[in-house]
């Protein structure tokens, strides 16, 4: 990331929770760094405003600043969008031999080095027969070229008949495939400089003959706004099924990922990361993310900061206990962590002693609503409430347990739980602070 955005970053002040003009400060640059990683301009505007509604009010994480934490919100919402719904990156479609793979993108972008690289993958990883064909009939040394790459690698190549259209290639590679009992073909057809018409029927026609289980956009990874433009049009005429980014070896930072897949919505399933026929690898969405945001480390160093301050806060919470203090606001916390976690397994459950009345809570069916309302009772308390529930009179409960909009019955059974987990501490503390811990914190 630019020097210029680490700064404004710093300059953040820090505040418990991230405000309009924190957000808004630290957004303006990441814009900025999202155009400077390629990204187009449409993508990086929507991407920055639903970030925008996603970080206002977060709460800041202590020892870093509003700047990095905004940071990490940013890299995770990138890693989100770039990962989309798919779960499986690096896999394709073929499992009904033979199963035809059209490979389409401009000139130049990759497709023939791609289609020797996943021909290859196939091969050695999966025990596939792979049989590859070109279509490039523009330029005869195209042919020659997958022609060279398939010895090199060992994979067949379907001969080379002078005169055919790619459309009847296509077909004789299939007929080829299915004698040959191969399980995949793939079809490397011809690119164009640009978009024009004539490519796209080409290609269409291709694609009605040989109806591909997959179609793999090949995109030069370098390229920034035009990458749109290629994804755009070449799903909207041919219809595709993923994207291989070529070029992350390169000096870019990977901008074009983000537009690929926010325009076309389709998975990015592989990236090329050099010019030897194993340089290929599965899409990692956070490796991208990293990348154009170029600052991995900030994610990272938010992240421990957030574990850090977990240890912090449990490790005094069992100083107070083993004194056998146990108020209010103890109960509170305990009870946002079983929020957090899903069930009884916060610092409670690394007690001795305490398993059975954890259990008896998780039975009492503790979900998420019902903790949320037991917070809400104790909000509702005073400060000295808080520290000393026993204080509390009729009249008082009637207006807390209104405040939270429940009844007395709901407080005074919050109030019992209270009262059992104290005595539980209580009797611990007195059987001494050996032993205690099972296994220590932090
Ligand atoms: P096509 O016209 O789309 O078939 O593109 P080619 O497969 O012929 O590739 C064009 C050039 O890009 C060749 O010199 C390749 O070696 C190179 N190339 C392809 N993929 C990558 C990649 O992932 N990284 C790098 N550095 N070069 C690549
Ligand atoms: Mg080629």
């Amino acid at each position: 990331l630019s020097d210029r955005l680490s700064g404004v970053l710093d300059k953040l002040t820090r505040q418990g929770a991230l405000s309009d003009a924190d957000v808004s400060t630290a957004l303006r640059e990441v814009r900025v760094a999202l155009l400077e990683a390629d990204v187009s301009l449409p993508v990086a505007r929507d991407f920055v405003k639903k970030v925008q509604e996603q970080a206002t009010g977060q709460a800041v994480t202590k020892s870093v600043t509003p700047g990095q934490q905004v940071i990490k919100i940013v890299h995770d919402a990138l890693v989100t969008t770039l990962a989309g719904d798919d779960i499986n990156a690096g896999e394709l479609k073929i499992d009904s031999p033979p199963a035809p793979i059209l490979m389409v993108g401009l000139q130049g972008s990759g497709k023939t080095t791609t289609t020797g690289k996943l021909a290859k993958r196939m091969t050695d990883k999966m025990g596939k027969r792979v049989l590859m064909a070109s279509l490039d009939t523009r330029r005869p040394a195209a042919m020659e070229q997958l022609a060279v790459l398939g010895m090199q690698i060992g994979v067949d190549t379907l001969p080379i008949v002078p005169g055919q259209t790619p459309v009847q290639i296509a077909k004789r590679a299939k007929q080829q495939a299915t004698l040959g009992g191969y399980d995949v073909y793939m079809l490397d057809t011809a690119g164009r400089l640009s978009i024009d018409d004539e490519l796209m029927e080409e290609v269409a026609a291709v694609r009605d003959e040989a109806k591909p289980h997959e179609t793999l956009l090949v995109v030069d990874g370098l390229t920034g706004q035009d990458a749109v433009n290629t994804a755009e049009n070449f799903d909207s005429r041919i219809g595709i099924s993923g994207v291989v980014l070529t070029r992350m070896d390169g000096d870019g930072r990977g901008g074009a990922a983000l537009s690929m897949r926010a325009v076309t919505g389709k998975p990015i399933k592989f990236v090329g990361l050099g010019e030897k026929m194993d340089a290929i690898e599965e899409f990692h969405p956070e490796r991208v993310a990293g990348r154009i945001l170029g600052m991995g480390d900030i994610v990272s160093l938010v992240e421990k900061a957030q574990e850090q301050i977990e240890a912090e806060q449990a490790e005094k919470m069992m100083k107070r206990f083993q004194k056998g203090q146990f108020n209010m606001n103890d109960l509170k916390g305990q009870l946002e962590q079983m929020m957090k976690m899903g069930g009884m397994q916060g610092v409670m459950g690394m007690m001795p002693g305490m398993g059975k009345l954890s259990k008896q809570m998780d039975e009492a069916g503790l979900d998420d609503k019902v903790l949320k309302r037991q917070i809400a009772l104790i909000d509702s308390m005073t400060k000295k409430e808080r520290r000393n529930p026993q204080i509390l009179q009729a009249s008082r409960k009637k207006r807390i347990a209104a405040g939270a909009g429940m009844e007395v019955a709901d407080l005074n059974k919050l109030l019992k739980m209270h009262r059992q987990m104290a005595d539980m501490m209580k009797k611990m503390g007195k059987m001494g602070k050996k032993g205690m811990m099972r296994g220590g914190l932090g």
